[in-house]
């Protein structure tokens, strides 16, 4: 963690809680997020969930915000069952998270395809959260920096016309829902690296993108992962779904970055 960018706690949902449910996490999450300035929490629960936690948060004067896990990359047309970033926007979302694993794996999105939602993200204000990494074939055969080198060069372009608006999270795809997560150190490399050609592209895109681990974080590994020097937040699947454990993430990173301020 780097005290120059705020730490981000992000909650993937995925396909849960996508009803009376989410009132109760979005209460939770909110209750365990007061108070803790120094970190930015993000919830992203499903669509049909999406405009009901966002104004009940309003409501609660939290300051957790909300994110979508998915939209199309056009504002409107005839795409049955499709979802834009205005319309995201309009339902009250800040953040919107793509490209995650389980979209290039099973819906077969694209570098190029990500690349667009980026930027169709971007144009209607609403944050990507854009997701890299490697599968475990590509981390045996030692492809892990090449493969994400790949997927991140895809996005320096959109990302560097709104430096730090939005956020790349690192999350190896054999870490995530498999109770496997990376060495701390092993992820700092790939976050080095995410860094590098981050700052390559532009020093201030380098020195202003938080960059987010992803993979099986809990309340228990979430400190060694966020005390790296380039991990500056969490994407959190799972455990994202207990709010008590969850807050228990947003309160290491608070943590930390006290400490941090403190030198
Ligand atoms: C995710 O879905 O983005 C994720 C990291 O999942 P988990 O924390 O469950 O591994």
């Amino acid at each position: 963690m780097n005290r120059a960018r705020r730490p981000l706690i992000a909650g993937n949902w995925k396909m849960n809680a996508g009803g009376q449910e989410a009132f109760g996490l979005a209460t939770g999450v909110a209750d365990g997020a007061r108070g803790k300035d120094r970190v930015e929490v993000v919830i992203a629960p499903p669509f049909t969930a999406l405009a009901a936690v966002a104004y009940e948060l309003h409501e609660a004067k939290s300051t957790v915000m909300v994110g979508a896990q998915n939209m199309h990359h056009e504002p409107g047309g005839a795409f049955t069952g499709e979802i834009s970033a205005p319309m995201l926007k309009d339902s009250g979302a800040v953040w919107v998270i793509l490209g995650h694993s389980e979209r290039r794996q099973h819906f077969g999105e694209t570098d190029e395809i990500v690349a667009r939602k980026v930027t169709a993200a971007i144009r209607a204000d609403l944050r990507p959260i854009a997701c890299v990494g490697e599968t475990l074939a590509e981390r045996e055969a030692d492809q892990t920096l090449e493969v994400v080198e790949r997927q991140v060069r895809a996005l320096l372009d959109e990302l560097a016309k709104k430096p730090g608006f939005g956020v790349i999270a690192y999350e190896p795809v054999w870490a995530i829902g498999t109770g496997k997560v990376a060495r701390p150190e092993d992820a700092q490399e790939v976050h080095a690296l995410i860094r590098k050609l981050l700052t390559e592209s532009s020093p201030e895109l380098g020195a202003a993108t938080r960059i987010l681990y992803g993979g099986s974080v809990k309340a228990d590994n979430a400190e060694g992962l966020l005390s790296q020097p380039d991990i500056d937040g969490a994407l959190v699947g799972g455990a994202s779904l207990d709010a008590a454990g969850f807050g228990k993430i947003v309160e290491s990173a608070e943590r930390l970055a006290e400490a941090a301020e403190r030198g």
